[in-house]
Protein backbone atom coordinates (compact mmCIF):
# COMPACT_ATOMS: atom_id res chain seq x y z
CA UNK A 1 0.00 0.00 0.00
CA UNK A 2 1.62 3.37 -0.90
CA UNK A 3 1.79 6.32 1.75
CA UNK A 4 -0.35 8.05 0.06
CA UNK A 5 -3.16 5.37 -0.29
CA UNK A 6 -3.22 4.68 3.77
CA UNK A 7 -3.49 8.58 4.36
CA UNK A 8 -6.44 8.77 2.15
CA UNK A 9 -7.90 5.77 3.83
CA UNK A 10 -7.23 6.86 8.04
CA UNK A 11 -7.22 10.84 7.36
CA UNK A 12 -10.91 11.30 8.87
CA UNK A 13 -10.08 8.09 11.41
CA UNK A 14 -6.41 9.77 12.65
CA UNK A 15 -8.34 13.81 12.49
CA UNK A 16 -11.21 11.73 15.09
CA UNK A 17 -8.30 10.41 17.24
CA UNK A 18 -6.53 13.62 17.88
CA UNK A 19 -10.27 15.67 18.69
CA UNK A 20 -11.80 12.98 20.72
CA UNK A 21 -9.11 10.93 22.76
CA UNK A 22 -5.95 12.92 22.17
CA UNK A 23 -7.17 16.94 22.75
CA UNK A 24 -10.41 15.75 23.89
CA UNK A 25 -9.18 14.09 26.80
CA UNK A 26 -6.21 16.45 28.35
CA UNK A 27 -3.31 16.08 25.75
CA UNK A 28 -2.40 19.40 25.05
CA UNK A 29 1.57 19.36 24.08
CA UNK A 30 1.51 20.77 20.26
CA UNK A 31 5.07 18.36 19.90
CA UNK A 32 3.21 15.06 20.66
CA UNK A 33 0.10 15.90 19.08
CA UNK A 34 1.55 16.90 16.06
CA UNK A 35 3.77 13.46 16.07
CA UNK A 36 0.47 11.54 16.55
CA UNK A 37 -0.94 12.72 13.19
CA UNK A 38 2.59 11.96 11.60
CA UNK A 39 3.06 8.89 12.47
CA UNK A 40 0.62 6.46 11.45
CA UNK A 41 -0.40 3.91 13.23
CA UNK A 42 -1.87 1.48 10.81
CA UNK A 43 2.02 0.90 10.11
CA UNK A 44 2.00 -0.85 13.30
CA UNK A 45 -0.76 -3.31 13.54
CA UNK A 46 -1.62 -6.11 11.84
CA UNK A 47 -3.32 -6.64 8.61
CA UNK A 48 -6.48 -8.59 10.18
CA UNK A 49 -6.90 -5.26 12.81
CA UNK A 50 -6.24 -2.27 9.97
CA UNK A 51 -10.14 -1.48 10.21
CA UNK A 52 -9.70 -0.57 14.10
CA UNK A 53 -6.06 1.52 13.94
CA UNK A 54 -7.68 4.24 15.08
CA UNK A 55 -10.01 3.43 17.86
CA UNK A 56 -8.82 4.22 20.84
CA UNK A 57 -8.32 0.71 22.50
CA UNK A 58 -4.97 -1.76 22.61
CA UNK A 59 -4.74 -4.30 19.65
CA UNK A 60 -2.86 -7.45 19.61
CA UNK A 61 0.27 -7.58 18.35
CA UNK A 62 1.74 -11.23 18.11
CA UNK A 63 3.11 -12.99 20.74
CA UNK A 64 -0.20 -12.67 22.99
CA UNK A 65 1.20 -8.88 23.52
CA UNK A 66 -0.58 -5.82 22.62
CA UNK A 67 -0.25 -2.23 20.91
CA UNK A 68 -1.19 0.25 23.42
CA UNK A 69 -4.18 2.89 22.90
CA UNK A 70 -3.37 5.73 21.19
CA UNK A 71 -4.26 7.85 24.68
CA UNK A 72 -2.27 6.67 27.27
CA UNK A 73 0.95 6.64 23.98
CA UNK A 74 0.24 9.79 24.09
CA UNK A 75 -0.35 11.34 27.51
CA UNK A 76 2.85 8.51 28.62
CA UNK A 77 4.58 10.87 25.57
CA UNK A 78 2.97 14.15 27.16
CA UNK A 79 4.51 13.08 30.77
CA UNK A 80 8.23 12.41 29.37
CA UNK A 81 8.58 16.29 28.79
CA UNK A 82 10.84 15.39 26.03
CA UNK A 83 13.19 17.60 23.84
CA UNK A 84 15.85 16.63 21.33
CA UNK A 85 18.24 16.53 23.43
CA UNK A 86 16.96 13.60 25.74
CA UNK A 87 18.57 10.17 25.23
CA UNK A 88 15.18 8.00 25.92
CA UNK A 89 14.90 4.19 27.51
CA UNK A 90 11.90 1.93 26.76
CA UNK A 91 11.31 -0.92 27.99
CA UNK A 92 8.92 -2.89 25.85
CA UNK A 93 9.44 -1.68 22.23
CA UNK A 94 6.11 -4.37 21.18
CA UNK A 95 5.33 -3.12 18.18
CA UNK A 96 7.66 -0.12 17.82
CA UNK A 97 4.45 1.92 17.58
CA UNK A 98 5.27 4.17 21.08
CA UNK A 99 9.30 3.98 19.97
CA UNK A 100 8.30 5.71 16.44
CA UNK A 101 6.35 8.68 18.84
CA UNK A 102 9.38 9.17 20.73
CA UNK A 103 12.19 8.73 18.18
CA UNK A 104 10.46 12.08 16.44
CA UNK A 105 10.57 14.23 19.67
CA UNK A 106 13.80 13.17 21.71
CA UNK A 107 17.62 13.07 20.11
CA UNK A 108 18.22 8.93 20.65
CA UNK A 109 15.74 6.39 21.95
CA UNK A 110 17.30 2.57 23.37
CA UNK A 111 14.23 0.43 23.14
CA UNK A 112 14.46 -3.61 24.57
CA UNK A 113 11.84 -6.56 23.81
CA UNK A 114 11.95 -9.50 25.29
CA UNK A 115 10.51 -11.54 22.00
CA UNK A 116 13.01 -11.33 19.30
CA UNK A 117 10.16 -11.79 16.22
CA UNK A 118 8.73 -8.28 17.96
CA UNK A 119 11.85 -6.76 18.27
CA UNK A 120 12.23 -7.16 14.44
CA UNK A 121 9.05 -6.52 13.25
CA UNK A 122 9.58 -3.08 14.74
CA UNK A 123 12.90 -2.65 13.50
CA UNK A 124 11.43 -3.38 9.74
CA UNK A 125 8.65 -0.96 10.15
CA UNK A 126 11.16 1.56 11.47
CA UNK A 127 13.30 1.05 9.03
CA UNK A 128 10.64 1.75 6.41
CA UNK A 129 9.46 5.13 7.72
CA UNK A 130 13.34 6.19 7.77
CA UNK A 131 13.98 6.53 11.50
CA UNK A 132 17.48 5.82 12.19
CA UNK A 133 17.97 7.34 15.58
CA UNK A 134 16.80 4.00 17.41
CA UNK A 135 18.93 1.23 18.99
CA UNK A 136 17.61 -2.15 19.79
CA UNK A 137 18.18 -4.77 21.87
CA UNK A 138 16.51 -8.54 22.54
CA UNK A 139 16.57 -9.16 26.44
CA UNK A 140 15.08 -8.69 29.80
CA UNK A 141 14.18 -4.61 29.91
CA UNK A 142 13.79 -5.02 33.39
CA UNK A 143 17.60 -5.17 34.47
CA UNK A 144 18.07 -2.12 31.72
CA UNK A 145 20.84 -0.95 29.04
CA UNK A 146 23.04 -3.94 28.80
CA UNK A 147 26.22 -1.55 29.07
CA UNK A 148 25.93 1.17 31.78
CA UNK A 149 24.98 4.47 31.13
CA UNK A 150 22.26 7.19 32.09
CA UNK A 151 19.45 8.40 30.11
CA UNK A 152 17.13 11.34 30.93
CA UNK A 153 14.42 9.72 30.46
CA UNK A 154 12.67 5.91 31.06
CA UNK A 155 9.78 4.48 29.88
CA UNK A 156 8.12 1.44 30.27
CA UNK A 157 5.01 0.03 28.55
CA UNK A 158 4.53 -3.05 30.41
CA UNK A 159 3.44 -3.57 33.98
CA UNK A 160 5.84 -3.92 36.77
CA UNK A 161 4.94 -4.70 40.55
CA UNK A 162 7.27 -1.27 41.47
CA UNK A 163 9.84 0.10 39.49
CA UNK A 164 12.90 -1.63 38.48
CA UNK A 165 15.83 -1.02 40.76
CA UNK A 166 19.00 -0.95 38.05
CA UNK A 167 16.18 1.44 35.89
CA UNK A 168 16.10 3.88 38.71
CA UNK A 169 19.50 3.24 38.62
CA UNK A 170 20.15 4.48 34.96
CA UNK A 171 18.03 7.35 35.65
CA UNK A 172 20.15 10.50 34.81
CA UNK A 173 20.11 13.16 38.10
CA UNK A 174 16.67 15.59 37.06
CA UNK A 175 15.55 12.74 34.88
CA UNK A 176 11.67 11.00 34.47
CA UNK A 177 10.54 7.70 34.55
CA UNK A 178 7.15 6.99 33.53
CA UNK A 179 5.11 3.56 34.08
CA UNK A 180 2.36 1.68 35.05
CA UNK A 181 3.12 0.04 39.01
CA UNK A 182 0.61 -1.94 40.62
CA UNK A 183 -0.79 -5.71 40.51
CA UNK A 184 -0.78 -7.72 36.98
CA UNK A 185 -4.64 -6.98 36.38
CA UNK A 186 -5.01 -3.21 37.59
CA UNK A 187 -2.08 -0.46 37.77
CA UNK A 188 -1.33 3.21 38.43
CA UNK A 189 0.59 4.77 35.88
CA UNK A 190 3.27 6.74 37.87
CA UNK A 191 5.32 9.91 36.53
CA UNK A 192 8.65 9.97 39.21
CA UNK A 193 11.66 12.38 38.93
CA UNK A 194 14.80 11.76 40.29
CA UNK A 195 15.92 14.48 42.23
CA UNK A 196 18.86 13.98 44.65
CA UNK A 197 18.99 10.33 44.25
CA UNK A 198 14.95 9.81 44.86
CA UNK A 199 12.33 9.31 43.50
CA UNK A 200 9.53 11.64 43.22
CA UNK A 201 6.09 10.46 42.57
CA UNK A 202 2.89 11.54 40.90
CA UNK A 203 -0.04 9.21 39.88
CA UNK A 204 -1.13 10.51 36.44
CA UNK A 205 -4.49 7.95 35.87
CA UNK A 206 -5.37 4.17 36.39
CA UNK A 207 -4.29 1.92 33.91
CA UNK A 208 -4.23 -1.50 32.69
CA UNK A 209 -1.20 -2.87 30.94
CA UNK A 210 0.64 -6.48 29.83
CA UNK A 211 2.94 -7.45 32.71
CA UNK A 212 6.69 -6.79 32.82
CA UNK A 213 8.34 -10.14 32.81
CA UNK A 214 11.55 -10.82 33.99
CA UNK A 215 14.48 -10.44 36.78
CA UNK A 216 12.69 -7.26 38.38
CA UNK A 217 9.13 -7.48 36.59
CA UNK A 218 6.15 -10.12 37.11
CA UNK A 219 7.01 -14.18 37.25
CA UNK A 220 5.78 -15.81 34.30
CA UNK A 221 3.27 -18.09 36.60
CA UNK A 222 1.99 -14.84 38.88
CA UNK A 223 -1.48 -13.40 38.32
N1 LIG B 1 4.99 0.06 23.44
C1 LIG B 1 4.43 -1.06 22.73
C2 LIG B 1 3.47 -1.85 23.58
C3 LIG B 1 4.20 -2.82 24.33
S1 LIG B 1 3.30 -4.08 25.15
C4 LIG B 1 3.72 -0.62 21.47
O1 LIG B 1 3.58 0.60 21.26
O2 LIG B 1 3.37 -1.48 20.68
C5 LIG B 1 4.59 -4.52 26.26
C6 LIG B 1 5.80 -5.18 25.63
O3 LIG B 1 6.72 -5.44 26.67
C7 LIG B 1 5.50 -6.52 24.97
O4 LIG B 1 5.96 -6.50 23.66
C8 LIG B 1 6.29 -7.51 25.82
O5 LIG B 1 6.80 -8.59 25.08
C9 LIG B 1 7.39 -6.64 26.36
N2 LIG B 1 8.05 -7.14 27.56
C10 LIG B 1 7.52 -7.79 28.61
N3 LIG B 1 8.46 -8.06 29.53
C11 LIG B 1 9.63 -7.55 29.05
C12 LIG B 1 10.96 -7.49 29.54
N4 LIG B 1 11.33 -8.00 30.73
N5 LIG B 1 11.90 -6.89 28.77
C13 LIG B 1 11.57 -6.36 27.57
N6 LIG B 1 10.33 -6.39 27.06
C14 LIG B 1 9.37 -6.96 27.79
Amino acid sequence: MSSRDSKDRFAEARERMLKWDLTGRGITDPGVLKVMMEIRREEFVPAAYQSQAYSDSPLPVGMGQTISQPYIVALMTQELRLNNFCEVLEIGTGSGYQTAILSKLAKKVYTIERFAQLSESAQAVLGRLGIGNVEFYIGDGSCGWPQQRYFERIIITAAVPKMPQPLVEQLAEGGVIVGPVGSSGVQELLVCEKKKGKLTEKVACDCRFVKLLGKYGFDEAED
